[in-house]
């Protein structure tokens, strides 16, 4: 046989066990081992301290249009190890687009705080009431954290009290520069009283390896704090009821960007009814905070096809963070 065939075979063979890796349900090794090209250059950590961003305010968007991404029953994710990602090589076209992305975004956010400083200096705005970065940092993020949890755990705001296991707070940490937001508890999160712990969980753990952040350096929470009965979508009450503690959680961690997994969680935060595949790819906001969204987790594991997407939306994520963090 012709070394041209040969290699022709060895492309072919390739080739197939990544379209089998990429369709893998438990995505099973996917997001390491695709887009990461072979090059030794390593994606910086993030710092741990989360400098305080530009202050400034907005009031969220239009009115809220929830849905609902089912979370399979699975056992516990384990412990995310702090794995490395290998920066994109010279010649990946992608990670040009994700650089250029990053700079609209900073210029997008830059302008978006400008207006809103505009708007406070004019009295058309309430700083306090719609920033929350703007507000003065805490000293102690942790015990400011553990407080509102404290205050949180018992709440009775709504009626998903009367009919929840657990309260699931939030998890990760109190000083992260990622802030990954969800819908609501799912049965898994609802019996543990943690965020994220299913199968989905484990996949959204290896997503974030992927783009070389652990689980516990970012803080991973929901809309809700309870879970729904069923699983059903939230309705506006709940969300209204619950945004205060997210308000507060955020103003607390203070994150630098914020990603929204899934229709609901993306539509329910930003008050809007856009499709997801339409708000992918751009940088949205909620209050003062930057907010990208990719799809759930959940979804994925139904529809692997669209971790290629996914791969594609944290890339920029990623590239964005860096540039916010340097
Ligand atoms: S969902 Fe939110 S508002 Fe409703 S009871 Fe739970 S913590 Fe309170």
């Amino acid at each position: 046989m012709s070394a041209p065939r040969e290699d022709s075979r060895a492309a072919v063979a390739a080739e197939l066990l990544k379209w089998i890796g990429q369709h893998d349900p438990d995505g099973s090794g996917w997001f390491l081992d695709e887009g990461a090209p072979a090059v030794s250059e390593q994606v910086p950590a993030p710092p741990a301290e989360a400098a305080a961003p530009a202050a400034g305010t907005a009031a969220p968007t239009a009115p809220a249009t929830p849905g609902k991404s089912p979370e399979p029953a699975a056992p516990a994710a384990p412990a995310a190890p702090a794995t490395p990602v290998t920066a994109p090589a010279d010649d990946d076209p992608f990670a040009a687009e994700c650089a250029a992305f990053a700079d609209r975004a900073l210029k997008a956010i830059a302008d978006r705080r400008a207006e809103q400083k505009t708007m406070c200096d004019l009295g058309l705005a309430d700083a306090d009431a719609t920033g929350a970065l703007s507000g003065p940092a805490p000293d102690d993020p942790v015990a400011a954290l553990d407080a509102l949890r404290a205050e949180v755990l018992p709440c009775t705001a709504c009626g998903l009290h009367a009919t929840r296991t657990n309260t699931v707070f939030g998890a990760g940490s109190p000083r992260a520069d990622l802030m990954i937001i969800g819908e609501a508890p799912g049965r898994d999160e609802d019996l543990q009283g943690e965020p994220f712990v299913g199968r989905s969980g484990q996949l959204l753990t290896k997503i974030l390896a992927a783009i070389g952040l652990a689980r516990e350096e970012v803080y991973i929470g929901n809309i809700l704090k309870c879970r729904p009965p069923d699983n059903r979508d939230p309705l506006p009450p709940e969300v209204l009821a619950c945004e205060p503690h997210l308000r507060r959680q955020l103003a607390i961690i203070r994150p630098r960007v914020i990603c929204c997994l899934g229709r609901v969680a993306a539509q329910t935060l930003l008050r809007t009814s856009t499709s997801l595949s339409r708000m992918r790819g751009d940088v949205h906001f909620y209050q003062d905070i930057p907010v990208m969204v990719t799809y759930h987790p959940a979804y994925l594991l139904r529809n692997p096809a669209a971790k290629r997407d996914t791969w594609n939306d944290v890339r920029k994520l990623r590239a964005l963070m860096d540039k916010l963090i340097s």
